[in-house]
Order: C-alpha cells, then structure tokens, then sequence
C-alpha cells in the first residue's frame, strides 16, 4: 500500500463495543441479528437461538457416539444432527429440513436436558454406544445412516427387550449396510434395496424417504429375531397396583429399608421395564428415591 491509501488505512477507527453483563442468551441474540443475511449454515443459525434448547442440542452433540461415526463434523455437524435427533424424538418421524429445524427451535425453547426428550436422546445414543463398542464405525459414514441406526435403536428399545441383542443388532447393521452399498456402487439388486438406496442418498430429509428406510430396516431386523420379546405396553402401575404394592411393603423400601411416605412414593418394577418386566403387583415393590435413582442407573 502506497501513498493515500496508506493513510486511509492508519486513519480508519476501528469501533469495538464490549458486552459487559451479557447473558449467554443476550449475546446468542444479538449474535443471531447481526448475521442474519450472511452465510452461516445451518447449525451455526440454531446455535444462535434463545432458549434452554441450545445447551441441550450443545449437550447431546457432546455425546462420545459422535466420535465413532466415519464423516466430517465440521462446522458444528454434530449439532445439525442433534438437532434432528431432539426434532424426531420429539414429534416422531417427520421432514427434517432446515425450515423445519428452525421452527421447531422457535417453538421448543424451554426444552431442557431435563426434559423426557433429552433423556430419551441419551438414553438411546448411550445404548448405540454398547450395540458399536469399536471406537469407529466406517459404515455409519453419513447423516442419513446416523439417522437410521438411531431411530431403529430407540423404537426397538421402546418396545422390545434389546438386553441381550446388542451383537444382533451391531452385526444386522453392518450386514445391511453392505448389501445397501454393494446395490448402490453397481446400481442393481432387490428392488426394495435400491429404492432403499434412493431413500437414503436423495431427498434424505423427507418424511417419506426416512419413514420408508425405518420399516425397511425394522421389518427386516424382526424377521431375523423372531424371538425377540415384546416390553408391556403398561409400563404405569395404576393407583390401585401401587395401593396394593404399598400396603403389602408397609410403606418401607426394599432395598435400603428406609421409610417411604405415600406422597414420596412411586411403584418401582424389581425386573426392569426395559428388561421384560411385567407391569404387575407381584414385580412391583416400594423403593424410596435415592434407592430408585441408583437402581435406575445400573
Ligand atoms: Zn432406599
């Protein structure tokens, strides 16, 4: 730089403001206004949203299942993917477009990590976490297979016992993952596995097209574990069962022998629920609060 552009520059102020007193959720905002029209992409425009929403989006792209996965998570990939996973969680299988993503942000702002939701999330990458103990998995190498092996995961673990079927489903997962890649690399095979391919390479946010990968692969993991044992529907003891299981307990948790009072008390399965357990008197039991909270953890 010669001359008067030179000068031009050594004369250019440079205004700066200090936010003194700034709430994350104050800079978040006007963070937000201030880009809005630039190019940020799309999990750097939800991570500049109000709201206890973002920490857990945060939060559950902080999940160490995120560093198995065999694509880049540049420029806050995983939190794309949270994003979606909390969405789908939330309101079931439905589009997972950004116009969605953002709508559902502006209406969810109060949801927390400890929110049912947020557990939900967790719980579901905690057991992803056990079905792929390698610390990679090269077939999980898109968004769209993160998204099929985890809603597979969380219906199976909604509704059927997986306590003992975590090889099953790691070594269906990769099996079907293989077929898949071998219709797609030479465009032929059975006519389901390439529309599967369709599904899972174009369109991919499309209820449709997600809707249609999730029975593809359910369907064919039940076929292969016939014996896999339903959960009961009733996971709830009603106020009589929990009457009952009270009255014959006398009021004392059965673990640490605590006294439990009525209005601290909450019918406990001594199989658990997830494991098969029947919602019924003779498996439920009286537990007092910190005994259920360690006893849920195991
Ligand atoms: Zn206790």
């Amino acid at each position: 730089m010669y001359g008067d552009d030179q000068d031009t520059f050594d004369d250019f102020i440079l205004n700066g403001r200090a936010l003194i007193n700034f709430e994350d959720k104050d800079t978040r905002e006007l963070f937000s206004r201030l880009q809005r029209g630039k190019p940020l992409n799309v999990p750097e425009k939800l991570n500049a949203f109000p709201g206890d929403i973002v920490p857990l989006m945060r939060n559950l792209g902080a999940h160490p299942f995120f560093s198995k996965v065999e694509f880049s998570l540049k420029r806050y990939k995983k939190y794309h993917i949270a994003a979606k996973l909390l969405l789908i969680e939330k309101d079931g299988i439905t589009e997972t477009q950004p116009k969605k993503l953002f709508e559902f942000f502006k209406s969810n702002k109060s949801l927390s990590n400890e929110s049912k939701v947020a557990k939900k999330n967790n719980r579901v990458l905690n057991f992803m976490d056990k079905v792929f103990p390698e610390s990679k998995v090269p077939e999980i190498n898109s968004e769209s297979w993160f998204l099929n092996i985890y809603l597979l995961s969380s219906r199976l673990l909604e509704n059927y016992n997986m306590d003992s079927k975590h090889k099953n489903l790691h070594d269906f997962y990769i099996q079907t993952w293989a077929k898949v890649e071998k219709a797609r690399k030479t465009s032929s095979g059975e006519t389901e596995i390439l529309r599967f391919v369709d599904a899972n390479t174009k369109g991919t946010n499309s209820k449709a097209n997600i809707d249609f990968r999730f029975d593809f692969l359910i369907e064919r993991f039940l076929q292969l574990n016939e014996d896999i044992e339903l959960l009961d529907t009733n996971r709830n003891f009603d106020h009589y069962e929990k009457t009952v299981i009270y009255r014959r307990d006398k009021g004392f948790c059965q673990e640490c022998g605590k006294k439990v009072e009525w209005e601290e008390y909450d019918a406990d399965h001594i199989k658990p629920h997830a494991k098969g357990g029947k919602t019924t008197i003779s498996n439920g039991q009286v537990l007092c609060y910190s005994c259920n909270r360690s006893l849920g953890k195991k």
